[in-house]
């Protein structure tokens, strides 16, 4: 891309080299154009391949009553809300939307977000004051870490699902200051799940508040796909979702208690000063949980849970071992940046695409290659899967590493 610049414009000679640089290490990041796309699959220039790399586990984004929500909401509302929710961009639509999550989570109140990485910034920097503590875990999506290092307030980095580290510390941290856990309940790199309960006991002993972001859980996993504290019987004090994963729309939400949910309304920067999400984004969730409570979504939700189950199993007797069992997502990881990449193109030879993930997604000097499963995937797309990443690996000469155990 930079070598299209207009003659007689100029750039600064740090962008060129540090984009050298990313180019040298093979992690220069292009967009794909997507020429079309149906539940498994997208039209790319170069043809069609089979879609592993979407978050969209139920095929909900392609549902057609959840796309005709949306369009009787843009007949109503317009294509764009406008404003911002404390002005004019909450309609009728938006107030069912929260009464509907809060319903179906069993919670008392929710409030809604124009998208996951706005909710979290949204929580954590509304809640932390300069001084305050804040406990992550190693492995929290990239907007989480954004959060904390916008929210001001002193970060503990603990290891991935270290409950016993994370008590230590919260053990060592003064009284007087707030404190906030947050964690995700699946994570999305490596599908592995969090020890909720844990967490939460260890948080009511120090008097920390937790905060639990449940995007690639919500919709899919968990009694109705409530997600996985819903699982636990747990009620975090701030709950996070998205809409735009297993709800296959856009959009997020927080739950939490009246006051929680008036306070972030009244002081989360990200939602007040950043236009509402679309009317019809609204109505296309709404008709999205209704979906994911119906015997249809148990039967999407089961559906893809298998189809996670067959691949596992078809890989596991050419000896490969993919972290996040019981979950929607397969994934290997490399102790070489360049593996995930060349496995990558290796499959999109075979009319496959997943997703090789390169720092800094994963830690400096790795790589993951990420498969997404979806209730739409036939067993014969499934069984193509497994066929190639054994000849991917050989081909490229790449071992993966064995999973990391997970906690539950
Ligand atoms: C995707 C994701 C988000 C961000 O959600 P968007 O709605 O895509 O902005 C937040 N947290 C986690 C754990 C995610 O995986």
């Amino acid at each position: 891309m930079l070598d299209s610049l207009p003659t007689g414009s100029s750039v600064p000679p740090w962008i060129l080299s540090d984009m050298q640089a990313l180019r040298a290490e093979g992690l220069m990041r292009e967009p794909l154009e997507i020429l079309s796309r149906s539940p498994s699959e997208i039209t790319l220039p170069e043809g069609k391949l089979i879609d592993f790399t979407s978050n969209d586990y139920l095929a909900l984004a392609h549902h057609w009553v959840c796309i005709d929500a949306a369009q009787r909401a843009a007949n109503d509302h317009g294509c764009g809300a406008g404003a911002s929710p404390i002005v004019t961009g909450h309609t009728s639509l938006h107030r069912k939307l929260v009464e509907r999550i809060s319903a179906w989570l069993g919670q008392s109140s929710s409030v809604l977000f124009p998208s996951g990485y706005q909710a979290n910034l949204g929580v954590l920097t509304s809640v932390l004051r300069e001084g305050d503590f804040l406990f992550s875990d190693a492995h929290n999506h990239a907007s989480l870490v954004d959060a904390c290092r916008l929210a001001r307030a002193r970060v503990f980095i603990f290891p991935h699902l270290d409950v016993s580290c994370l008590g230590t510390h919260l053990a060592r941290s003064p009284g007087a200051c707030r404190r906030v856990v947050v964690t995700e309940s699946l994570f999305s790199m490596d599908g592995s799940m969090a020890p909720l309960a844990d967490i939460a006991e260890v948080c009511k002993t120090h008097q920390a508040l937790l905060v639990v972001d449940e995007a690639h859980a919500m919709g899919v996993l968990g009694p109705e796909g409530r997600g996985i504290c819903a699982e636990a019987g747990l009620f975090p004090d701030l709950l996070v979702g998205t809409l735009s994963k297993a709800l296959g729309g856009h959009g997020a939400f927080v739950s939490a208690s009246p006051p929680w949910i008036d306070y972030l309304f009244n002081k989360a920067r990200p939602l007040i000063y950043s236009t509402a999400l679309p009317a019809p984004s609204a109505a296309a969730a709404l008709a999205a949980i209704s979906l994911v409570q119906s015997e249809e979504g148990a039967s999407l939700r089961a559906s893809v849970l298998q189809k996670a189950q067959l691949l596992r199993s078809l890989l596991r007797d050419h000896g490969i071992l993919f972290s996040g069992e019981g979950s929607p997502i397969a994934s290997l990881s490399f102790s070489h940046q360049r593996d995930a990449t060349k496995i990558q193109l290796f499959l999109r030879t075979r009319g496959i695409l997943a997703w090789a993930f390169r720092p800094p997604s994963v830690p400096s000097g790795t790589s993951r290659l990420r498969i997404s499963l979806s209730a739409s995937h036939t067993e014969e797309q499934i069984r193509h899967l497994a066929q190639s990443i054994p000849l991917a690996l050989a081909e490229i000469g790449a071992k993966p590493e064995s999973p990391e155990p997970s906690c539950q």
